[in-house]
């Protein structure tokens, strides 16, 4: 299947008073039509902002200094602001983890995803209530049409985030981005929600991002699995090789810090060491201060990303010989 998106060489940067951090550093990777890609790592490895690059929502100290984003042929990261609100929610659509903070208290979320139709589509008030009632049953909000006059603080968190994926997917998005999107609510509903977003991206087919710490969601929900550290791609494959046979040691450390499927907690905080800190990058491989296997070349000199010919990629000094080309 071909690209939907092509994100190629993304260098974000924040510029702080105490430095310049390269948060997304150099990162290159594609979405087919109706995948879903699972971007993984700890808290501060460059995912969420990878994401919020892509419609270039993150704060004002933080600025794509390189790269292209390639959406339907056309480089986002050239569109103004009128042109990313045509974009965004329309074509693209994103899902937090807080859903409070994204729906408005002040009025009703049935108001609220209408107008979201209307903004983008030439209906009138009618057809969009009753697209709304629809959408709200499709996630499986229980009397739709009653609850198409509540407002967000009468649901409870799992019910505000199904309106959160209603709102999301009303517009038929060609691409969906969310940002841990069950991170905040309990085991089964966070099940139920997952379950309810991969049948809806498949009936639409909606390409989807999902950016987690959580190795259990990523196993159920994606097709490919992209794994970063500070800032960095330092593995890609399907979600299948990522589980039987990783390679990167990092991605070990990840799935070895899994216990069990399903388990909530932070499991990717359990690996030995910390994330680098930002203004001290370690020379060399940034994963070296915490590798069983560093050696010498690997405290000098930083390993490129080899690159298989099955697609799959590795950022490590290991797999020099086996693999082929160089990026
Ligand atoms: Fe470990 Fe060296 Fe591979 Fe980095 S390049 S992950 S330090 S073995
Ligand atoms: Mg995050």
């Amino acid at each position: 299947k071909e690209a939907l998106l092509e994100v190629k060489n993304l260098h974000t940067y924040f510029f702080t008073e105490s430095g310049v951090v390269p948060s997304v550093n150099g990162v290159t990777f594609s979405v087919k039509k109706g995948e879903t890609v699972g971007i993984v790592g700890e808290s501060g490895c460059g995912k969420s902002v990878t994401s919020l690059s892509l419609l270039q929502l993150v704060d004002e100290s933080g600025k794509i200094v390189e790269g292209e984003i390639l959406f339907e042929g056309e480089d986002l990261t050239k569109f103004n602001k009128k042109q990313l609100r045509k974009v965004r929610g329309n074509k693209i659509s994103m899902v937090f983890q807080e859903p409070l903070t994204s729906l408005n208290p002040v009025f009703t979320i049935g108001s609220q995803i209408s107008e979201a139709i209307r903004l983008h589509q030439n209906i009138s008030k009618e057809e969009a209530k009753l697209k709304t009632i629809e959408m709200l049953q499709k996630v499986g909000i229980p009397r739709a049409d009653k609850h198409y006059y509540s407002f967000p603080h009468m649901l409870s968190g799992g019910m505000r985030q199904r309106v959160m994926i209603a709102m999301a997917l009303s517009c038929r998005p060609q691409l969906l981005i969310a940002d841990e999107p069950t991170t905040a609510l309990d085991v089964t509903i966070q099940a139920q929600i997952l379950h309810l977003m991969r049948e809806l991206s498949q009936e639409y087919d909606t390409s989807i991002i999902l950016i987690t710490h959580d190795l259990g969601v990523v196993a159920e929900m994606v097709d490919r699995v992209i794994v970063m550290y500070a800032g960095q791609i330092v593995e890609q494959n399907n979600v299948f090789e990522i589980f039987k046979n990783p390679k990167h040691p990092y991605t070990k450390g990840l799935l070895n810090s899994t216990p069990k499927i399903h388990q909530l907690k932070d499991q990717l905080e359990s690996i030995e060491g910390n994330v680098p800190n930002p203004f001290e990058m370690p020379a060399g491989c940034k994963f070296h201060p915490r590798c069983l296997f560093a050696t010498d070349m690997c405290r000098n000199q930083e390993p490129p990303l080899f690159q298989s010919e099955d697609g799959s990629e590795v950022r490590c000094w290991l797999y020099e010989e086996q693999e082929v080309n160089q990026v």
